[in-house]
């Protein structure tokens, strides 16, 4: 069942990079301790495996913030136009994953 949802998820980015354009070389999904996904210049992709727990709009929102990445590398205009073109309201989305981000390190301390 979980390698079934993450071959689903890896499924969910590779959609994702080709609808942006991106070129990805390798997608892992693993437990990372603080944050929800991480990205190398080379294309590799990793992200947070509890995000498979999370409503498809926030893992949309944690796959296109992470691909568009691999092009700006920063939070700029540029990425900020990009993100809400993709995603619309994806503001609302960045603050909901925070929340739950925020309180799952709470219950883990
Ligand atoms: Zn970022």
């Amino acid at each position: 069942m979980v390698s079934e949802s993450k071959a689903n998820f890896k499924k969910k980015v590779w959609e994702w990079a080709e609808k942006l354009e991106v070129s990805v070389e390798f997608i892992t999904l693993r437990s990372m301790r603080n944050k929800w996904a991480s990205c190398s210049s080379t294309g590799r992709l990793t992200f947070d495996s509890s995000l498979l727990e999370l409503p498809p709009h926030l893992q949309d929102y944690a796959i296109v913030h992470e691909l568009l990445h691999l092009q700006i590398p920063n939070h700029g205009r540029l990425w900020q136009c990009l993100m809400e073109a993709h995603l619309g309201d994806y503001q609302s989305y960045e603050k909901e994953l925070k929340e739950i981000v925020r309180d799952r390190m709470k219950s883990k301390n």
